[in-house]
């Protein structure tokens, strides 16, 4: 994403107070306030959308429906499901509200597994929201002062950086070597730590007891990548801080986060998230994650099919927020793994279960691939207690765990692959699937 200009710091820091004071009431909102406060939010983009916006007007013509016509969400929840190939084929012409000039657009980009790179282009005012909720998202670890320093490890540098003297940022290049990072860490003796759980697996690797105690880390935040709760309870011990995943994407912004109960709750003042299965149908029970974002009028994204499978809950929470809470989230359903007799095994499971094959040492680190249905590959960073015992204990293991006809092999690498966004996702499926929605 490009950096902002003066003029447009200016405006951002104008509505940021107003950001702050709303999203710090919204997690308070009983259920009935926040769908009320969601809904008038809802129908205004809806309407926009018909009206300014050529891909939705003839999506929503082409099913008779009127913009007058949403006077509930039972009716919402009758609009089209949108998925990330509509996304990409009707960028940037027919999905941007054209009447914005380019050059006011904020614009970023993810690449995915698919290899087809999907563009989000925000408007400056929905922009400066989400910057506001990156603030709370970190707050949600700890009382983040103004003095606190951040080390931000990743492929890009926010867009936004720190206010003179006020929240004192800085940033390490992900794709830098791990003693960069560690140096970087020494160095910066950073509060909050916001990186990927990839990088955070090398650094509690390389880092002795002793170099991680003299840090004054009060949280870390990791974001991008799938890592088991089991993971980050031994990070947590490590590091003697918490450790919270975030759940993010580029399409629909700040999607949930987990507070220090561990309890991911969904931001529900920034998307009204909805749980579909496969016909597009809402659900209560698991299914596909799928978001409406309230505020990104540049390019609104109605019912978007997020790909990750998860289920909502109601319920309370000990930290007091009310937003509902994502449960049982089992990783992207394009990185399951699908057996010879189609049962599914989810990238959430095979984690935990490769996890277990590895915990008894030996890697530095690991990507399990389904390369066909009939075929898997780890790929494995041995450490220098790699034996052939290990190996030969793993593939017995494995093989017990798929189906017989799955051929199972382990491939020692020097690295493990990256996307083109700089992630390493330890669980990654080759094999096509159709399309959902
Ligand atoms: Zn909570």
């Amino acid at each position: 994403m490009r950096d902002l200009s003066t003029l447009e710091l200016i405006a951002l820091g104008r509505s940021a107070s107003a950001h702050r004071r709303l999203l710090r009431r919204t997690p308070f909102f009983s259920r009935d306030e926040m769908l009320a406060w969601q809904f008038t939010r809802m129908r205004a983009l809806i309407t926009h959308a018909f009206e300014r916006i050529p891909f939705y007007r003839s999506l929503y013509q082409r099913v008779g429906f009127q913009p007058g016509d949403v006077k509930s969400w039972d009716d919402f929840a009758k609009l089209p499901v949108i998925t990330r190939d509509d996304v990409v084929a009707n960028y940037p012409d027919s999905i941007v509200d054209q009447r914005i000039p380019k050059d006011q657009l904020l614009v970023t980009f993810t690449g995915g597994s698919s290899g087809k790179v999907l563009e989000v282009a925000y408007d400056l005012r929905a922009y400066s929201l989400f910057v506001a909720a990156a603030g709370r998202l970190l707050s949600m670890a700890f009382n983040y002062l103004p003095w606190h320093r951040q080390l931000y490890v990743a492929v890009s540098q926010y867009p936004v950086q720190s206010v003179p003297w006020m929240y004192p940022l800085y940033f390490v290049y992900a794709l830098a070597p791990i003693p960069q990072v560690i140096e970087a860490l020494r160095r910066v003796k950073p509060h909050l730590l916001v990186c990927f759980p990839s990088t955070l697996r090398e650094v509690a690797q390389q880092m002795s007891d002793e170099e991680i105690a003299e840090l004054p880390l009060k949280a870390i935040s990791v974001n991008s990548e799938m890592s088991s709760q089991r993971e980050r309870d031994e990070w947590q011990q490590r590091f003697s801080c918490p450790v919270l995943d975030d759940y993010a994407s580029e399409e629909l912004t700040h999607l949930a986060a987990q507070c220090i109960h561990r309890t991911y709750h969904l931001f529900e003042d920034i998307n009204y998230i909805e749980i579909v299965d496969d016909n597009g149908r809402s659900t209560t029970g698991a299914g596909t994650v799928t978001g409406t974002n309230l505020h990104n009028t540049a390019m609104p994204l109605i019912r978007y099919r997020q790909g990750d499978v998860a289920t909502i809950q109601n319920g309370d929470c000990a930290c007091g927020w009310r937003f509902r809470r994502l449960v049982d989230w089992q990783g992207r359903r394009n990185d399951s793994f699908v057996m010879p007799s189609g049962r599914v095994l989810s990238s959430g499971y095979l984690l935990t279960a490769t996890e277990e094959f590895a915990r008894h040492g030996g890697l530095r680190a690991f990507c399990l691939i389904q390369e066909s249905t009939s075929s898997i590959c780890l790929k494995v960073v041995p450490s220098d207690s790699w034996t052939t015992q290990i190996e030969e204990r793993i593939v017995a293991q494995f093989q017990e765990f798929f189906e017989p006809q799955v051929r199972f092999r382990i491939e020692k690498v020097a690295e493990c692959e990256r996307t083109k966004a700089g992630k390493r996702n330890p669980i990654i499926s080759r094999v096509s699937r159709q399309p959902q929605g």
